[in-house]
């Protein structure tokens, strides 16, 4: 028996955010509301609805608010959403939305350049939005993008991620997501990483998020399960890319990776007809072909006769 075999994870559908952001075209409130709930209703437990940034740098998220003012919020769901400040945070609070992402790049020549202090730095500053947060009772989690590599530097030390979680859980912070936003990771590399994350901060709960730029999305999913991780991002149709990165692709796609874990026997609670007919949705909305192999070339026949 695979080492897979039996396992459980969690996938978070991110692509109505991390996905629809990066498209040029912007759809209507009403299809990003249909597609949430399409997402939930085939099994999704965790979903990243959109972010609370200002409308000029990010307009295809700027009906985040309404978004959540329509969605028929189904129990046991959780809905989160980005937020860069304390306005992010008051329109959350606004809206109804519970629970937020911060996010800081891992990448010090980035941040240095941009925000002139270190990642670590900038989560510092991230305390007085946990603190207000809570009074609020929304929670709270970060994530680091560039973990993995970044364009601008030729690698990012995990003494560095280090300080970052030690900034986040300084601020309160207890939930963290490692990004891999520019594609850079490989297996062998999660593995250790992840390793190494476990046994340094047990009390963190670890997600996981993969872009497919260089088709190692699934493979480096597997390789966090081997690692003992159960909490992945995942975005319909593979939506999306990232706007600094050359060549990014979205999202590993959250039909292809339900997919390859029926396959691997591992349980994700979720319909894979279900989700391969939200992502087909996706696409028609979007108005191309993206980047996923269940909407090019359908599922495997002998995934039919495993049962979950
Ligand atoms: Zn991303």
């Amino acid at each position: 028996m695979s080492l897979y075999t039996g396992k459980t994870i969690t996938l978070c559908e991110v692509g109505p955010r991390d996905g629809l952001q990066n498209e040029q075209k912007i759809l209507s409130t009403d299809e990003k509301v249909c597609l949430i709930e399409r997402a939930v209703s085939s099994g999704f437990k965790v979903v990243e609805v959109g972010s609370f940034m200002s409308p000029k740098a990010v307009p295809q998220m700027a009906d985040t608010d309404e978004v959540f003012r329509r969605l028929t919020k189904a129990p046991g769901v959780e809905y989160r959403a980005l937020i860069a400040n304390m306005k992010g945070l008051e329109r959350a609070a606004d809206c109804g939305c519970v629970k937020t992402k911060l996010n800081v790049s891992a990448s010090e020549t980035h941040n240095l350049k941009n925000l002139n202090c270190t990642p670590a730095e900038s989560v510092a500053r991230f305390a007085p939005i946990v603190e207000a947060a809570k009074e609020k009772k929304i929670e709270v989690s970060g994530s680091i993008s560039m973990a993995f590599g970044s364009p601008w530097d030729s690698e990012i030390p995990v003494s560095t991620v280090c300080s970052i979680i030690d900034a986040y859980l300084a601020a309160g912070v207890t939930e963290i997501s490692l990004s891999d936003a520019s594609g850079q990771a490989y297996p062998g590399q999660v593995y250790d990483i992840c390793e190494e994350m476990k046994k340094r901060y047990p009390e963190v709960k670890f997600w996981l998020h993969f872009h497919n730029t260089r088709g190692l999305g699934i493979a480096n999913i597997l390789a966090g399960i081997e690692a003992g991780f159960t909490n992945f991002d995942s975005a319909f149709a593979g939506v999306g890319g990232c706007p600094f990165v050359p060549g990014a692709t979205g999202n590993v796609a959250s039909e292809d990776v339900v997919h390859a874990m029926k396959g691997c026997g591992v349980h994700t609670g979720i319909d894979l007809d279900m989700a391969i007919e939200t992502a087909r949705r996706v696409a028609e909305a979007v108005g191309h072909p993206t980047d996923s192999s269940m909407l090019r070339a359908g599922r495997a026949d002998r995934i039919l006769l495993r049962k979950e």
